[in-house]
Parts: structure tokens; C-alpha cells; sequence
């Protein structure tokens, strides 16, 4: 048990959740019309952290209504870009002057360490200045016909109107600026709805949003329970078009509400990513790659690197050194100065992970390390030790299913043609890893991979500018970079005849 004293709670951090949370609409800070409240946990210690409103379908029908009037009517459809873009630079400036605030309201209701928490704020405002460029650059086309007659032929990007946002709780601020920066760039307006778990941030990058300057209703934040709310916004006449980041499951859903009005959909969801380690790569990067590939945010990250596959002849090897590498990481509440691991979310969570390693011992897997709770005084929040599991085949279920907690699953194999076809066995294509020398091997494996993203010895990089998402049931669309530019506007074709 850590005797380390705690990083005290940000001055600003501790006075915002002070209060009970209300809900942005229409630029107004409002309870739920029915006057209902629920509470946010902090999942390191089980401790309320505060209440928040519990929005209904009602809340949701007021918030689309702000946004439409705003797109129809307001302020917002008149805006020049560059008035758009200088909002969105203001928007950075202020999560520059509030990053330790952001990072300790992320640390409070997700649980990871400070440590990475820090990065958030910096990250949301590189991404508000990528998209405050794209304002002033979206362009259409003059197209050459070959009709008779002298006809002037050209599009026109328009934005596609009220865009209604479902985001999920791992990953809850950048989340939330994934779903705004593109949007708000090119003239839509949000109706954004957090996970219940991790409300706080965004109501927090709420705020910031009101002093930043948008006008009342481009922005609405609303807050509740998942299936009532989620439902609302995506069978909503008036919403254009859903974004969502969560479950494959909730997106199949989501995808069924969004086919009875034709909404525009785009989702980012579940992975089961593939990281493959060659015997020729350098054995050190491999190794770390590796560990913080599925063990960073305690495995709760949509693209972790959870399905391993090890070449044959340095397979016992490198599952044993993956193990010692697991036991260094501190686990432990993100704000003691020293932990790399936090807490997973939820007692739900925590007994699902630890489900699925019984499943996997059931199945014949063995636990290399890890593989229970994690007991040394972190008995009230929600601890799980990161685990490797060896002696794993792709077909049982701990490599198939999305596990969503700090458990990798180790799968040796014997040829390029092997672990290629084996890595695309799932019926997931978010991430997938590659760790070699040999240059030529890197590019085949990375094009063979039927998945959005490939990372070749590194993992986890992201970026505004370069687009993000899934092949097969991870999802639809892309976000980042000019694939969200796609995503959140229509092309309009103009023909003028000049005879
Ligand atoms: P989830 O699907 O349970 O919930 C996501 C959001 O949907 C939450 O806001 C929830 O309240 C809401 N919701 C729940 N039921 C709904 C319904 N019937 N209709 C509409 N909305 C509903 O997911 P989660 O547990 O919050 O997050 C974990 C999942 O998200 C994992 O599968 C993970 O891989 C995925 N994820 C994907 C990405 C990506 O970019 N591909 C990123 C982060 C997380």
C-alpha cells in the first residue's frame, strides 16, 4: 500500500464539484425538468463525488430545439469562418489556462493517474486549433461536364445541421472534444450527451465553451441515464446526424434508430486489436510497446492491444518478461504522485474483467501474472492487476471478446501468413500493432491488417490531423483529421446554365 500523501484537489476543481451539476440548453445552466438528480462516483475510492442532473426525453426534445433555432436562425449559420475559427482558438487558449483543472476533474471520474491525465487538456486545444483551420479552408469543387450547352458546375460544403453526440466514459474529455471540434468548425450545431458515469468534464469544457463567446444553442450539453436519453436523440426528428462513441452492441442499436428518420451516422466502437511481435524486433521496444499497449487507462481503451501474438521461439520468453514488466506498474489512485494504473470504472466493470479471466482459466489459459483483484489497501475503489494470460488460442473468448480492462491475451504463431490471418479473425478492425526490423515485413503485415489504424513499432498514436476508426464492427466513419471534415458536412451540387 502506497503511504504517499495524495496531489491536492485543483482549487478551481474542488469548487466546481461543490455544486450540484445542471445541464447546458440554450446557453442556460438548467435542472432537469423533472427535477431528478443522480450522482458521479469516483471509481478510485467508491466516493459520490457530486450530483448531476438526470435529464429526460423532454430535456432532449428542449436541447434539440436550441440547436435547431441556433442552426436556423441564430447567430451561428451567419458567422463568418474566420469568426468561427477565432471561437474555436479562444476555446484552446482557455483549456491551455485550465489544464490542471481538466486534468484532475478527468482523474476524479475516470480514475487514470494524473500522470496522463495532464496531457488532456493540451491535447483538446491542439485539436481545437487543427479545426479552427479547417473554417477558413472549406472549399468545394468546379467540375468540367460533358453535357451540351454552357452550364457552370460546382459544389458547395454546407454543414449538415443539428448533430446530436453520445460519448462513453473512458476517454471522457477528449471524448467529448472529438465530438465538438469538427462539428462546431463547420457550422453545425451539438446537442452532446456524456457517458452517466463521466459527466463532469464535459460540463466543465461547457463552461469554457459560454466564455469562449458561442451563442446561445450551437452547444448543449445534457445529462442521464444512457437508453432514455440515447434513444431520444437518436429517434429525434430534428437531429441531422448522430456521432457515437461506445459499445458495438449500443451502436447496432444506435444504427436502427438513426434508419427510421435517415440520419447521418458515424460510429467509433468496440476493438479486440491485434499486436504482433516478430522475433526480429528490437526485444526492449517490443516489450514496452507491448505493456503500455493494453495496460495504459487499466486496458480501457477502445484500440488496447489486447490480443498479443508472439513469434514462436521468443514466445515463453517474451510472455514471462511481459509479466515482471506488468508487476512494476503502480497501481493505485491516479492522484497519488507515483501511480501509473488507476482504478477501472465501476464494480461492474471490475466483476466483468474478472469474469472474463475465469472465463479464459476455464478455457485453458494460463495466468502468467495478475488475474484478480488487487488487494494492498486498494479494497474500496475498483482494482484489477494488470494480467497476462499465456497459453491462449484466437478462437476462445478472452481473444475474441472485447475485455475492456487490463488483460492481455498472449497467442503465439509460426508465419507472416499465420498471424495475418489470425489477427483478422475477430470481428473487430479498430487498432493493431507490429513490432519488427525487416522494413518490407512492417508495410505487408500493416496493409494485410484489415483494421482503421496500424501502428509499426510504436502504439497508441493519435492525432488531430490523422484520421481515426474502424473497419468491420468497429465502426462507420472516421474521425480526425479531413475524414471529420467528411463526416459533418453535406456537398451540395450547383449547376448554372450560361447560355
Ligand atoms: P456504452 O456503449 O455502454 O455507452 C456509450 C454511451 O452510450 C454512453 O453515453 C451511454 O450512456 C450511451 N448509451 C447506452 N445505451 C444507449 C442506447 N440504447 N442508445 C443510445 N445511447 C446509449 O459504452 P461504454 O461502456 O460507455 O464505453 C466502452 C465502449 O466504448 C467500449 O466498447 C469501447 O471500445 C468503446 N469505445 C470506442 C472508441 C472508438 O473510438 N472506437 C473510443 C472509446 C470507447
Amino acid at each position: 500500500m502506497s503511504t504517499n500523501t495524495l496531489i491536492p484537489l485543483n482549487r478551481n476543481a474542488a469548487e466546481f464539484i461543490s455544486k450540484p451539476k445542471k445541464m447546458l440548453i440554450n446557453g442556460k445552466w438548467v435542472e432537469a425538468l423533472s427535477g431528478e438528480t443522480s450522482q458521479t462516483y469516483n471509481p478510485a475510492t467508491g466516493e459520490v463525488i457530486t450530483s448531476v442532473a438526470k435529464g429526460g426525453k423532454e430535456d432532449i426534445d428542449r436541447a434539440v430545439n436550441a440547436a435547431r433555432k441556433a442552426f436556423e436562425e441564430g447567430p451561428w449559420p451567419k458567422l463568418k469562418p474566420n469568426e468561427r475559427a477565432k471561437l474555436l482558438l479562444k476555446l484552446a487558449d482557455l483549456l491551455d489556462e485550465n489544464a490542471e483543472e481538466i486534468a484532475h476533474l478527468e482523474t476524479l471520474e475516470n480514475g487514470r493517474s494524473v500522470k496522463f491525465s495532464s496531457f488532456v487538456a493540451p491535447n483538446a486545444a491542439a485539436h481545437f486549433r487543427y479545426y479552427a483551420g479547417w473554417a477558413t479552408r472549406l472549399t468545394g469543387e468546379t467540375i468540367p461536364t460533358s453535357r451540351p450547352g454552357d452550364v457552370f458546375n460546382y459544389t458547395r460544403r454546407e454543414p449538415i445541421g443539428v448533430c446530436g453526440a453520445i460519448n462513453p466514459w473512458n476517454g471522457p474529455f477528449m471524448s467529448a472534444v472529438m465530438k465538438l471540434a469538427a462539428p462546431l468548425s463547420t457550422g453545425n450545431t451539438v446537442v452532446l450527451k456524456p457517458a452517466s458515469e463521466t459527466p463532469l468534464g464535459t460540463l466543465r469544457l461547457g463552461e469554457l465553451i459560454q466564455e469562449a463567446g458561442f451563442p446561445d444553442g450551437v452547444v448543449n450539453i445534457v445529462t442521464g441515464p444512457g437508453t432514455t436519453l440515447g434513444n431520444a436523440l437518436t429517434l429525434h426528428p430534428e437531429v441531422d446526424k448522430i456521432a457515437f462513441t461506445g459499445s458495438t452492441d449500443v451502436g447496432k442499436q444506435i444504427m436502427k434508430n438513426c434508419a427510421e428518420t435517415i440520419k447521418k451516422v458515424t460510429l467509433e466502437l468496440g476493438g479486440k486489436s491485434a499486436h504482433i511481435i516478430f522475433a526480429d524486433a528490437d526485444y526492449e521496444v517490443a516489450l514496452k510497446n507491448a505493456a503500455n499497449a493494453i495496460f495504459m487507462n487499466s486496458g480501457q481503451v477502445c484500440f488496447a492491444g489486447s490480443r498479443l501474438f508472439v513469434e514462436g521461439k521468443i514466445y515463453d520468453n517474451f510472455v514471462a518478461d511481459l509479466a515482471d514488466y506488468a508487476k512494476t506498474y503502480k497501481l493505485g489512485n491516479g492522484f497519488d504522485p507515483d501511480t501509473i494504473l488507476g482504478p477501472v470504472i465501476s464494480a461492474k466493470q471490475k466483476q466483468s474483467v474478472l469474469n472474463y479471466i475465469d472465463i479464459g482459466k476455464s478455457e485453458g489459459a494460463e495466468v502468467i501474472t495478475g488475474g484478480d483483484a488487487a488487494e494492498d489497501g486498494l479494497t474500496q475503489g475498483y482494482y484489477v492487476k494488470p494480467t497476462v494470460l499465456g497459453n491462449v488460442r484466437n478462437d476462445m473468448t478472452i481473444a475474441q471478446d472485447e475485455i475492456f480492462g487490463p488483460v492481455v491475451a498472449a497467442i503465439p504463431f509460426h508465419s507472416v501468413e499465420e498471424v495475418i490471418e489470425m489477427a483478422n479473425k475477430s470481428i473487430y478492425g479498430l487498432g493493431g500493432g507490429i513490432c519488427t526490423t525487416d522494413v518490407r515485413k512492417a508495410h505487408k503485415v500493416a496493409h494485410a491488417m484489415r483494421t482503421g489504424n496500424v501502428w509499426v513499432n510504436t502504439y497508441s498514436l493519435v492525432d488531430p490531423a490523422s484520421p481515426f476508426g474502424g473497419y468491420k464492427q468497429s465502426g462507420i466513419g472516421r474521425e480526425n483529421g479531413s475524414a471529420a471534415i467528411d463526416a459533418y458536412t453535406e456537398i451540395k451540387n450547383v449547376w448554372i446554365n450560361l447560355d
